[in-house]
């Protein structure tokens, strides 16, 4: 087997983030909740994405190309850190993002204005539109470019994660009983559940959907594609993973419970979520939490996969 350490990858965060108890959170739901602060990542003002694009600019390093293009809602973390990450290693980065949601120069749009970031908007809902679009543009600069998918969900960025399934093997001093995160476009559900497949037996990895994809099929597909990178010899089965629906209203809009229990997080332990996907994630917590999913001994670990650019998009009035 390959592990992640045995493919070429560029560093552009601080590894490994910190796990935290959640003292007063764990007193409020009688169990014992930690916290990965991969709001951390020490790239931009973090998040989950820096993981993913270690893996994926070293790759588009070695393959020579100079621009590198990606997309996402107007509001994309996943596409600023893009854009932060192409910065520092030397290579342009041009976004094509769809036009809905917040494009006033708020939230992420104000962080890439500050980058100087070539952002092109496009009236589109279809992905399809905006990677024949990445290709026309890059054909017209005559430059060596490399196209990263939407959220950084192929196999090269799901290696992220399950290398970070590593990283709190390493870490834990104890079985974490539970390891929960959002799932937004799969890559960090995906990798996190075949990670701790590999290296964190015994424990339920848990993916709060925020959006309306089939991660039914989505997930093992993306567990299956990355153990073949990786060359690891695993039969994935749905026992290896667990959804649950905590998209609310729908993708990027927010539901009451995700705002909830983004005050409760700030509330009891000063850490901030965002309302599109890690509050809706720690919703998911605390639904588990009231239907009596975790015992007094359990150790539940939920993920912080950043968002604070999407924090300040966003009227929580
Ligand atoms: C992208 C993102 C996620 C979801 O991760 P996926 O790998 O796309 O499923 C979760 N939290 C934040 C803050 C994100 O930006």
């Amino acid at each position: 087997m390959r592990k992640p350490e045995d493919f070429p990858r560029i560093s552009l965060g601080v590894f490994p983030t910190p796990i935290q108890r959640l003292n007063n959170i764990s007193e409020m739901l009688h169990t014992n909740v930690y916290i990965k602060r991969d709001d951390l990542t020490g790239l931009g003002l973090g998040g989950n994405k820096t993981r993913k694009l270690e893996f994926l600019l070293a790759d588009a390093k070695q393959r020579g190309a100079q621009i590198v293009f990606t997309t996402g809602q107007a509001q994309s973390n996943h596409a600023m850190l893009t854009a932060a990450a192409a910065g520092k290693v030397g290579m342009k980065a041009i976004l094509i993002l769809k036009k809905r949601g917040v494009t006033q120069r708020l939230g992420n749009q104000l962080l890439e204005y500050l980058m100087g970031t070539d952002v092109r908007l496009m009236d589109t809902d279809d992905y399809a539109d905006i990677y024949k679009e990445m290709d026309a543009v890059g054909e017209e600069t005559g430059l060596p470019y490399y196209k990263i998918p939407c959220g950084g969900s192929n196999a090269l960025g799901t290696l992220g994660y399950v290398d970070c399934a590593g990283e709190i093997a390493k870490q834990q001093t104890q079985r974490f009983t539970h390891l929960i995160c959002a799932e937004g476009s799969g890559g960090t559900m995906a990798g996190l559940a075949l990670g701790a497949k590999l290296f964190l037996p015994g424990t339920e990895v848990y993916g709060m959907m925020v959006d309306t994809d089939p991660f039914e099929t989505i997930t093992p597909a993306l567990m299956r594609e990355t153990a073949g990178l990786m060359e690891a010899d695993v039969t994935i089965t749905p026992e290896d993973y667990h959804l649950r629906d905590m998209c609310g209203p729908g993708y990027a809009i927010a539901s009451p419970q995700g705002n909830e229990a983004v005050r409760v997080m700030a509330e009891k332990e000063g850490i901030f979520l965002d309302p599109v996907y890690t509050g809706k994630a720690f919703a998911g917590l605390l639904e588990m939490a009231a239907e009596g999913a975790f015992g007094p001994d359990d150790r539940v670990l939920f993920l912080h996969s950043g968002g604070a650019g999407g924090l300040f998009a966003v009227d929580m009035n």
